[in-house]
């Protein structure tokens, strides 16, 4: 099994999408056991905690917030599917169930963190299943797995710690009763042993797709992402920074704890415990070899 992750920027628009889908359909011909986790549409996130945000502040224009979201996403459904009704309706629940949650907030005047959780997970739940319906469409027999059903954690929502033992128990269960399709998988939620909705903290799933590789003791994990890899400094400041080809798991842990932003600290843990390497590779850019963590 090789574990790929493909982060919001990798998935902001339909065309970057689609080239995702080439990408995936030339590994897929060639034999590849994919796994394939996804963030939200880039910008989801943030415009969910924006439109919950301003509904808790008892501020009605959460509902044009809402309305954009909704729209961008048909509109990509659209655009990658045509006319589908089963994703179409799909989609159209999980948005009326995202109202309902928005019109609650802004009567309470309070989202917590436990019901953020919730707010947030419609972001990679529409993004991972319209991508999957997608993959199927091209010709990639794929399933769509919503990764609450397999990683487990506390209840710190926000930031929720994973309970490892039960969630590798979970995920290897679920593999072994589905061997042969792709599968393509929601980042960054996860749930308690009860089955409330939690998150890994921002930018979690780059963690998500560590988790899965450690319990399935994947070949490999690829990270794609927007730049080529872990480079000398973050290059949207400093102009001459290069790729770092190779590093260690603990040059890596060290890096992304000194703020690093191209990969999320607790991701190298789980490939580090099982010795699976790590890529780091660029969506944009996807011939250059990128960064090696082994
Ligand atoms: N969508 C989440 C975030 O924006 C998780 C991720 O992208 O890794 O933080
Ligand atoms: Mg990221």
């Amino acid at each position: 099994m090789k574990v790929l992750k493909f982060g919001g920027s990798s998935v902001a628009t339909p065309e970057r999408i689609k080239s995702i889908g080439s990408l995936i359909k030339e590994r897929y011909e060639a034999g590849d056991l994919l796994t394939i986790v996804f963030s939200a549409f880039g910008g989801v996130t943030d415009e969910l905690i924006k439109t919950a945000h301003l509904a808790s502040k008892g501020d009605e224009s959460y509902i044009s917030v809402y309305d954009s979201l909704r729209e961008r996403h048909t509109q990509a459904i659209q655009e990658l599917l045509g006319s589908n009704d089963i994703v179409s309706g799909q989609v159209t629940e999980n948005f009326d169930v995202l109202k309902d949650l928005l019109k609650g907030v802004f009567l309470i005047r309070e989202a917590s963190l436990r019901t953020m959780d919730y707010i947030l997970s419609f972001g990679e739940r529409n993004s991972a299943y319209i991508i999957s319906k997608y993959f199927e469409k091209i010709g990639i027999p794929s399933s769509y797995l919503d990764a609450r059903d397999i990683i487990k954690t506390n209840k710190a929502f926000g930031q929720a710690k994973v309970k490892i033992e039960l969630t590798e128990k979970l995920t290897s269960v679920y593999y072994n009763e589905r061997k042969d399709k792709l599968q393509v998988v929601t980042g960054f939620v996860a749930s308690d042993v009860g089955g409330l909705t939690t998150t890994l903290g921002r930018g979690g799933s780059d963690y998500t797709a560590a988790l899965i590789s450690g319990a399935l003791n994947a070949e490999v994990l690829e990270i794609w992402t927007d730049v080529d890899g872990v480079l000398t400094s973050n290059p949207k400041i400093v102009k001459n920074a290069y790729t770092i080809p190779q590093l260690s798991y603990d040059e890596a842990m060290e890096l992304s704890h000194f703020g690093a932003k191209v990969i999320y600290p607790p991701t190298i843990q789980p490939a580090l415990s099982k010795s699976i390497p790590i890529y780091i590779k660029n969506t944009f850019n996807p011939t250059f070899v990128g960064t090696l963590i082994n």
